[in-house]
C-alpha cells in the first residue's frame, strides 16, 4: 500500500518523500505548487492538486490502496498569515477538514501531521515540553493549533489515529545536495544568511539586539531537515504498531542566536557576510528550545545531523550549488507533465 504525502513538493515534504523512497516506501505525492516545487521530486507518482478539492483527492484514494497519510499541505509564513487570517483557515483548517472527510470515507486512519512550534507562543519556560501552555501569537500558529484540535475530535469520533510533530527551526538540505530550502520570496534566517556569499544581497539584516538573552539576539532551535524527516518514518511505524494518537516536538535541544548563526555561516563559507541591526520583527519570542525527549522515547527518533555547522554546510552545499537555481526540464519533470496529463484526462 501506499503512503499519501500532501504538500510533497515544499522544503519538508520534499525531503521525506526522498526520505521514505530512499527506505523502499511507496509514495504518491499531491501538492498545488502554489509555494512546493516538482523538481524538488523525482519520479514519484505526482498529482497537482489542491486538497480543498475533493473530489480530485477522492479520486487519488480511488486509484491507488493508501495506508496512511502524511499531511504537509498548508500555507506558513506567520508574517503573511497575520494579514490574510482568511486564506489561512480556509487552506490549512479548512483544507484539513477536506483531507480528512476522504481519509474517512476511503477507510484510511492513520494521519502524520506537520506542526510547528509556533502552536506555543511566547513559552512560559525552556526547553519546552509537549504538555506545555499552547497560545499562539499568530494566525499561523493558531490554525496548526485547530488542525491539530480537529484530529483529536476526529479521533475521539471516529478513530482516526495521529501523530503531530511539532518543528521547532527547520534548516538544512540533502547532505547530496539534491534539493534543498526554497521559498519564494525567502524570510527564514539561514537562506537569506546564504544569499550573500552567493552574491544575491548585499548583507543580512538582525531582527533585534536587545532580546534578553546572551548576545541580545534572538535564540532558536535548528533542525536539520533530514532528521524531521526520519521523524515522520518513526511516526508511521508508531501509527503502524497500533500506538495512540499523540504530539511531539522535534528540535535539538540546543539554542543558538542570530549572531551566532551569522558566525558559523561564515566560517563555513569563508566569506565576511556582513549584518546590520534592524528592528524586532513582529511576534517573535526571545527564545525557542525544544525538549525532543518524548519523541526519542516514544518514536524512537535518533536525530543525526544535530550540529548547527553540519545544518549550515549542507544548506550551503546546496546554495552553492546548481540545485537552487535550477530550472526543472529533467526526464523526471516531463515524466511529471505526462503523468497530469493522464491524471487530468481521467476526471473529464
Ligand atoms: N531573523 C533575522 N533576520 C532575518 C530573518 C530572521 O534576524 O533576515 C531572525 C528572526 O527574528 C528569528 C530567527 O532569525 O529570531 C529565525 O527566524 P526564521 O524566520 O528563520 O524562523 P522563525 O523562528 O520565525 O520560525
Amino acid at each position: 500500500m501506499a503512503i499519501l504525502v500532501t504538500g510533497g513538493a515544499g522544503f519538508i515534504g520534499s525531503h521525506t518523500v526522498k526520505h521514505f523512497t530512499d527506505l523502499g516506501e511507496e509514495v504518491i505525492v499531491v501538492d498545488n505548487l502554489h509555494t512546493g516545487h516538482r523538481g524538488s521530486l523525482s519520479n514519484e507518482i505526482f498529482y497537482e492538486l489542491d486538497i480543498r478539492d475533493t473530489a480530485a483527492l477522492e479520486h487519488v484514494f480511488n486509484q491507488h490502496p493508501i495506508e496512511a497519510v502524511i499531511h504537509f499541505a498548508a500555507s506558513s509564513l506567520v508574517g503573511e498569515s497575520g494579514q490574510h487570517p482568511h486564506e489561512y483557515y480556509h487552506n490549512n483548517v479548512y483544507g484539513t477538514m477536506c483531507l480528512l472527510d476522504v481519509m474517512r470515507r476511503n477507510d484510511v486512519n492513520w494521519i502524520v501531521f506537520s506542526s510547528t512550534a509556533a502552536t506555543y507562543g511566547d513559552p512560559e519556560r525552556i526547553p519546552i515540553k509537549e504538555q506545555d501552555v499552547t497560545s499562539p501569537t499568530n494566525t499561523y500558529g493558531e490554525t496548526k493549533l485547530t488542525m491539530e484540535k480537529m484530529m483529536k475530535w476526529y479521533d475521539h469520533a471516529y478513530g482516526l489515529k495521529y501523530v503531530s510533530l511539532r518543528y521547532f527551526n527547520a534548516a538544512g538540505a540533502h547532505p547530496s545536495g539534491a534539493i534543498g530550502e526554497r521559498h519564494d520570496p525567502e524570510t527564514h534566517l539561514i537562506p537569506l544568511i546564504l544569499e550573500v556569499p552567493n552574491n544575491q544581497r548585499e548583507k543580512v539584516y538582525i531582527f533585534g539586539d536587545r532580546y534578553p538573552t546572551k548576545d541580545g539576539t534572538c535564540i532558536r532551535d535548528y533542525v536539520h531537515v533530514m532528521d524531521l524527516a526520519s521523524a515522520h518514518h518513526d511516526a508511521l511505524n508508531y501509527l503502524r504498531a497500533g500506538k495512540e494518537s499523540d504530539i511531539f516536538n522535534l528540535g535539538n535541544g540546543n539554542g543558538y542566536s542570530v549572531k551566532e548563526v551569522i558566525a558559523m555561516a561564515r566560517e563555513v563559507t569563508g566569506h565576511p557576510i556582513p549584518a546590520e541591526v534592524k528592528e524586532r520583527r513582529d511576534g517573535d519570542p526571545a527564545q525557542l528550545i525544544a525538549s525532543s525527549e518524548k519523541a526519542k522515547q516514544m518514536l524512537g527518533w535518533e536525530p543525526r545531523y544535530g550540529s548547527l555547522r553540519k545544518i549550515i554546510e549542507d544548506a550551503w552545499k546546496w546554495h552553492s550549488g546548481e540545485g537552487a537555481g535550477k530550472k526543472v526540464s529533467t526526464i523526471s519533470e516531463r515524466l511529471y507533465n505526462v503523468r497530469l496529463a493522464i491524471s487530468k484526462s481521467s476526471f473529464k
